[in-house]
């Protein structure tokens, strides 16, 4: 059994790992940590089913009472790198899933994840559908380097682009044998009118109710195009990945971001 604490436990996400982690054989649930609702119960909250237990909002406290052998961040973007330092110093392993951490941010996890000789992994997106999208997108940025994409979220996502369409870009820049074509003199009569530029990618952010994630990525050649897109219509759709990632984050080297390097 590998023992689980869950930070984030009382968000959106936070509820749907807290069941998936009570169904699953081999995960053993045994601390849930929220700066709200703590005190309640988990299987109030998240339903029957779950594990019971009451939710913290100490989490080093949590980590030195249950001993756990991994550690899952589903809080912000804000508060997910100290919270991996927490766990990192007391030589547990970490599952990031919050989105929105910067370079610094990457760079001073992967530092932690040096010094006190403990892995931890940033999954950018939990979805298989969506990790093996990007993998195709790999495969056409070699022949069709003119892209864009579109990331659709909810309405309350608050960062963007969303980090998967940043892991995207990254991805389509390092595969490309060619610059994409660019246009000389445009004009934005809007400023973000053409999206946010980013690895030479531009990255169009919209946020809706009526979504949870999705994402298309177009390309365009002489002639033809080739869209890919993900939707992820429930939560459900990044608990596999969650699972995967429990399981081999204790194994990984250092600090590795992506769920593709746990898939393939
Ligand atoms: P949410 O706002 O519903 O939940 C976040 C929870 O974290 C809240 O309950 C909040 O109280 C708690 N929290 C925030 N800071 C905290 C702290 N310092 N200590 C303890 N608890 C804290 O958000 P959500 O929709 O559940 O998403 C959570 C994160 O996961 C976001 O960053 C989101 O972008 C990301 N996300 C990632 C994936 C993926 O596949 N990697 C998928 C969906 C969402």
């Amino acid at each position: 059994m590998i023992k689980v604490v869950l930070v984030g436990a009382a968000g959106r996400m936070g509820l749907e790992v807290l069941r998936a982690i009570s169904e699953a054989d081999d995960l053993e649930l045994v601390g849930a940590v929220d700066r709200v609702s703590f005190g309640e119960s988990t299987a109030a909250l998240a339903g029957r089913g779950v594990t019971d237990l009451e939710i913290s909002n100490k989490l080093g406290l949590t980590l030195d009472t249950v001993k756990p052998d991994v550690l899952v961040d589903f809080t912000h973007g804000s508060a997910a790198p100290e919270n991996a330092m927490i766990a990192l110093k007391r030589k547990i392993p970490v599952v990031i899933g919050a989105s929105g951490l910067s370079t610094a941010d990457q760079s001073a996890v992967r530092e932690s994840c040096r010094e006190f000789e403990t892995p931890a992994c940033l999954v950018p997106n939990f979805a298989v559908g969506a990790v093996l999208m990007t993998r195709f997108a790999e495969l056409a940025s070699a022949w069709m380097p003119d892209v864009e994409i579109i990331e659709i979220h909810h309405k309350d996502k608050i960062d963007s682009p969303s980090g998967t369409a940043m892991n995207t870009a990254e991805r389509i820049q390092a595969a490309r044998r060619e610059t994409p074509r660019r246009v000389v003199g445009a004009v934005e009569k809007v400023a973000g009118a053409r999206g946010a530029g980013y690895k030479e990618v531009q990255i169009h952010s919209v946020r809706l109710p009526g979504f949870i994630a999705s994402q298309e990525i177009i390309f365009g050649g002489a002639g033809e195009r080739l869209i890919l897109r993900h939707d992820s219509i429930d939560r459900a759709s990044f608990m596999e990945g969650v699972k995967l990632a429990i399981r081999k984050v204790p194994i990984l080297q250092g600090f590795v971001i992506g769920l593709d390097k746990m898939m393939f």
